[in-house]
């Protein structure tokens, strides 16, 4: 197991970790990686790494519908938003990898969906064979 710290720069932001997580790969290791974030507010997902617009789309989308006030929520820290979209996003991703290689397609890129920064952020490699 392997963890690295990701220091966020603004309230939401989606950061990408794949070159970090591709240093945790062990070297001509083969089997699955879990990508696995030790956070409330703070998700993991894959997405599209060409085109920046694809995360600011999908910033956009889950802010509209999921507002930071909402009448009704009563959670103290106030950032029950960013709760619920780090519960849509999901805490973990697995992804196969060869070789030392992981077995990402071409536009892929893992990303740190950040819903309440800045912060650091921890995010937890692990491995089976
Ligand atoms: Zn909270």
């Amino acid at each position: 197991m392997k963890e690295f710290h990701v220091s966020t720069n603004a309230r939401e932001v989606l950061v990408d970790i794949t070159s970090e997580v591709e240093k945790c790969i062990p070297e001509n290791g083969s089997g699955v990686c879990t990508v696995f974030s030790k956070h409330t507010t703070c998700g993991i997902t894959i997405n599209e790494n060409a085109d920046p617009d694809v995360q600011h789309d999908i910033l956009l989308y889950l802010s509209e519908q999921i507002p930071q006030f909402y009448e009704g929520f009563r959670h103290f820290e106030h950032n029950s938003d960013a709760h619920i979209k780090t519960s849509f996003m999901g805490s973990s991703v697995s992804i196969p990898f060869e070789r030392g290689k992981m077995c990402l397609g071409r536009w892929q890129g893992i990303y740190l969906c950040e819903f309440d920064g800045p912060k650091t952020r921890s995010v937890v490699v692990s491995f089976t064979a």
